[in-house]
């Protein structure tokens, strides 16, 4: 069994360094598959830890293999790389260096977890009977860059992964807390665009057009029925409708007007109902303003759900190395999505919540900067999950 002191003061030595590559990559965010100056400087910090590094699977992803002196079972643990088009308004001393770009979700401070995590094995690779594949993964904010990878034979590659771990920075829970909960624990997430085509006219003849317009405003109240009126209230669904637009004058009825939305829920089968509630709701509306509509209906995040043993393993885990108090079972469904499950649907696991404070700004906002004092904490747990998984 670990040496629980041991490890933490193994971990609380290197985190000045874990810190400044945090801070390093805080400074450089980049968006979905443009993670290039992201992608060299992790490369550049773990080129000195003398890890099997293998050629990018999709340019900017960074995957590779940490063996342990022993065989044994491999565990995969994955950090997100990419950030946010939100401006930095955290006041950092180490603020980002692009315009309209930051951090916001934190992925920096998961890059320099997993970092640390390596840092801290690769010295106690004695202690390892087995392998570690480790995943800097690009595109998680969008374009599901976790269903790319594993669309490229990510999950083929030999040693293949017994169990995949991952960490979300999470603001209100509290500060250096784990969580975990079997089952969903995040929603399915797919996005759909309305086109609705009418005939566009002068604004004083509204009666000589067919006015996309009021087509469509009426086609977001219709909407709001799907979920209310079409879905089990003990099954949580959301359907929102996030991007109007149309037209080009205050006198100018125009021809179309196109919408943009998300549906988000926990239960698969919910998905053909909502978009079969979806397409005739669209077109009776429109044909009743004589106009017409196409629906566009994109599948993008499936539901994440925990495995029931993986969590068990990084509570019995998590409590042994960290104490009691540092497991939390308050862990509240998200309708928020995350790529990780994508892994999940192939590899039992879990994606931890790691509390970075109560009163933490939130994801997403500009004013959103990871917690550094959490870091220790994040190192340890899944350092701590890869002992155990390939214990000698
Ligand atoms: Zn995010
Ligand atoms: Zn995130």
């Amino acid at each position: 069994m670990t040496d629980t002191t041991a490890l933490r003061r193994r971990v609380i030595d290197m985190l000045p360094d874990v810190i400044a590559l945090r801070h390093a990559l805080h400074r450089i965010p980049e968006l979905h598959y443009q993670e290039r100056e992201t992608c060299k400087t992790l490369r550049g910090a773990l080129s000195s830890l003398h890890l099997d590094v293998l050629p990018p699977l999709m340019e900017t992803d960074t995957i590779g293999l940490l063996s342990g002196e022993k065989a044994g079972p491999c565990i995969l643990l994955r950090a997100d790389i990419d950030a946010l088009p939100v401006a930095d308004l955290s006041g950092a001393g180490w603020k980002s260096e692009h315009p309209g770009r930051s951090h916001a979700c934190g992925h920096d401070g998961h890059m320099a977890i997993l970092y640390g995590v390596l840092r801290t094995l690769q010295e106690m690779k004695r202690e390892i009977a087995g392998s570690i594949r480790f995943v800097f993964q690009p595109a998680e904010e969008e374009s599901c860059g976790g269903k790319a990878l594993i669309d490229k034979g990510l999950l083929e590659i030999a040693p293949r992964p017994a169990f995949a771990f991952a960490l979300h920075g999470w603001p209100r829970q509290p500060f250096g807390t784990l969580s975990a909960a079997p089952g969903p624990a995040m929603a399915a997430a797919d996005t759909f665009t309305i086109v609705v085509r009418g005939k566009g006219g002068h604004a004083a003849m509204p009666d000589k057009a067919s006015d996309p317009v009021l087509a469509a405003a009426q086609v977001v109240s219709a909407l709001q029925a799907v979920v209310s009126r079409g879905v089990d209230p003990l099954a949580p669904a959301v359907l929102s409708i996030c991007r109007i637009e149309g037209g080009h004058a205050s006198n100018v009825i125009p021809d179309e007007v196109a919408l943009e939305g998300t549906t988000r829920y926990f239960d698969r089968s919910l998905q053909p109902l909502l978009k079969g509630r979806m397409e005739r709701i669209v077109r009776g509306v429109c044909a009743a303003a004589g106009c017409t509509a196409d629906l566009t209906y994109t599948e993008g995040y499936v539901p994440l759900v925990n495995d029931a043993d993986a969590v068990q393993r990084a509570r019995r885990v998590v409590t042994r190395l960290l104490g009691d108090m540092a497991w939390s079972d308050v862990h509240p469904l998200t309708m928020g999505a995350e790529d990780f499950a994508f892994y999940l649907e192939k590899v039992p696991g879990a994606l931890l919540r790691l509390g970075l404070g109560e009163s933490w700004s939130a994801l997403h906002a500009a004013s959103f900067d990871f917690n550094d004092g959490a870091l220790e904490h994040g190192i340890v747990a899944l350092a701590g999950l890869a002992l155990d998984v390939c214990a000698t």
